[in-house]
């Protein structure tokens, strides 16, 4: 027999479920539209010849899963200290129109440059 609380308890799951899958598909979207511009915009143009989505700039690599924003230079602590982590990090470098200085690349190419550095 079903009880009113197992009813509500599996409402009460599904809904944070759905909550989950609403968020993760927000955070792929912005993360996608961020990657997008660092990969093929250039001073704010669409880079001629470019595929239209993230990819690796070392390697080429373009599953999204893959890919990570890294800094050009060796100053990230400081502007992750600003710019935050993970969503936020994304939000907050779109709300200030993409400053330069960031690069696409996969996990594996962004280890061997941190290796090599
Ligand atoms: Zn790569």
């Amino acid at each position: 027999m079903t009880s009113l609380y197992s009813i509500g308890y599996n409402l009460y799951n599904m809904s944070n479920e759905t909550k989950k899958e609403a968020a993760k598909r927000q955070y792929r979207r912005l993360k996608g539209e961020v990657l997008e511009h660092y990969s093929c915009f250039k001073e704010g143009k669409l880079t001629p010849g470019s595929p239209q989505k993230p990819y690796c700039a070392s390697c080429g690599e373009d599953d999204l899963n893959a890919l990570c924003l890294r800094h050009d230079s060796s100053e990230g602590t400081i502007d992750r200290k600003e710019l935050g982590w993970g969503q936020k990090f994304f939000y907050n470098l779109q709300a200030r129109g993409y400053p330069e200085g960031f690069q696409v690349l996969c996990a594996n190419c962004a280890l061997k440059r941190h290796k090599s550095l």
